[in-house]
């Protein structure tokens, strides 16, 4: 059996998030790497949980270190996937990365053997609705981020499997069979 670089991407609100908490909490063969970024903390989020939150300046620095598997810039701000962390978490697990599509494309290149997973909703219309839900969004992020949605989707055929979140528990088996069925390639 390999360990497997699986990366997770959709659009905001779709429940990958979710979806890979759960991994990590249930199935000891996986960790999950917490990315970096230079945008500030949403209420409630802790440094080193659901990114390392880093200074311009600091992110900067990694940059020209050679640090990051991959980086891209959304919304004015950096974020980055820590090479190290996967590289040397590898040698004895598989590792869940959540980043979004042209990172994922991007990691892809530099690890032809990780396993792209592309959450998708049922429709656009529950997806709003799941992230007017949410309420951790302005009206005017929440319309920003549905924007990006059909770029997103247009993608799909780049990634090895696509997965629609409809039902949260035959999703997450879907998942879990997934991640099984690549460990088990040669
Ligand atoms: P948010 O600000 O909502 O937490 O994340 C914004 C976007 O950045 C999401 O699509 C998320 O998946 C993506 N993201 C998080 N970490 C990384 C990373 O390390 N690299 C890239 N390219 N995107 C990331």
């Amino acid at each position: 059996m390999r360990n497997v670089l699986m990366i997770v991407s959709g659009p905001s609100g779709v429940g990958k998030g979710t979806l890979v908490k759960r991994l990590i909490k249930e199935r000891e063969d996986v960790t999950e790497c917490v990315t970096c970024t230079t945008r500030a903390p949403r209420a409630g989020e802790v440094h080193g949980r659901e990114y390392f939150f880093l200074s311009k300046e600091e992110f900067e620095r990694r940059i020209q270190e050679d640090g990051f598997l991959e980086y891209d810039k959304h919304f004015d701000n950096y974020y980055g996937t820590p090479k190290a962390f996967v590289e040397e978490t590898l040698k004895s697990k598989s590792v869940v990365l959540e980043i979004d599509v042209v990172g994922a494309l991007n990691a892809k290149k530099v690890y032809p053997d990780s396993v792209l997973v592309m959450i998708a909703p049922p429709s656009k219309e529950v997806l709003a609705a799941r992230l007017r839900g949410r309420g951790t969004e302005t009206d005017e992020e929440i319309a920003r981020r549905l924007s990006r949605l059909n770029y997103e989707l247009s993608q799909q055929d780049k990634y090895d499997h696509v997965l629609i979140n409809d039902d949260l528990e035959t999703a997450y088996n879907n998942l879990c069979n997934l991640l099984d069925e690549e460990k088990n390639k040669q």
